[in-house]
């Protein structure tokens, strides 16, 4: 019999606050899947965007409240301890050294943080290090041409790859997502409007006692 390996996941992303829909999204895989441990880990200096609506500080201390009371989800602040953008390619490189050879490592992301994915930084050697698994709405559509394209047919793989291989596929998973953005989250605060419900209650209180994205960011 095949031995099903240790499984630790990282979702990644700049929780500009963190949301239900991520929170959701994290839960999900967690149970359907069978995950033994998930980490939402915020970027401290994403590359890929230049305007934030708050410093690195607050928003791992709003995943922190948002993950408090739940057993599954936890917060990994490796990247807030590096001052340094935050190359995802990086940090799985450390996650690998520290883990070792036999855990499979899987990288969560949504769909639309796919089809970005050939602008990251040496982006073709994630998958050296980790399984890329894809959440994506009913109707999703791959790329069909060009780089990514050609990578996503080389390194698809069903699901029972994330437990038989420390790393190198590509999973895609099919999931309802709740319509939750962070743009509209801070639009929403900027313009006087309130969040509550889409994101946890504890968050919400912090975003009003730190008086956080009052302005507007884009
Ligand atoms: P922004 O609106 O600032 O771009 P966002 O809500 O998309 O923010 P990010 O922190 O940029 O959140 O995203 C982190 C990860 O969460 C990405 O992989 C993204 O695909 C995923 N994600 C974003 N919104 C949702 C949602 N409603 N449900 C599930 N996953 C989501």
């Amino acid at each position: 019999m095949v031995q099903r390996l240790g499984t630790l996941a990282l979702f990644g992303g700049t929780f500009d606050p963190v949301h239900n829909g991520h929170l959701r999204m994290a839960l999900e895989l967690t149970e359907q899947l069978q995950l033994d441990d998930m980490r939402l880990m915020p970027s401290h200096r994403p590359p890929h965007k230049n305007t934030l609506g708050c410093n690195s500080e607050d928003r791992a201390a709003m995943v922190e409240l948002a993950t408090a009371d739940c057993p599954q989800l936890s917060i990994d602040r490796r990247e807030m301890e590096r001052d340094a953008p935050s190359y995802m390619v990086d940090t799985l490189t450390e996650v690998r050294r520290e883990v070792g050879p036999d855990v499979s490592l899987i990288l969560a992301m949504g769909m639309d943080s796919l089809v970005n994915l050939d602008s990251w930084y040496r982006w073709r050697e994630l998958t050296d290090f980790a399984h890329l698994l894809v959440v994506a709405r009913p109707g999703w559509h791959l790329p069909e041409q060009g780089d990514l394209a050609d990578f996503l047919r080389q390194h698809q793989a069903s699901v029972d790859k994330l437990y038989s291989s420390p790393q190198g596929s590509v999973v895609i998973q099919q999931m309802s997502l709740l319509p939750i953005s962070a743009t509209e989250i801070r639009r929403q605060i900027s313009a006087g409007e309130s969040p509550q419900f889409l994101l946890p209650d504890s968050v919400w209180a912090y975003i009003q006692r730190k008086q956080l994205y009052r302005l507007p960011t884009e």
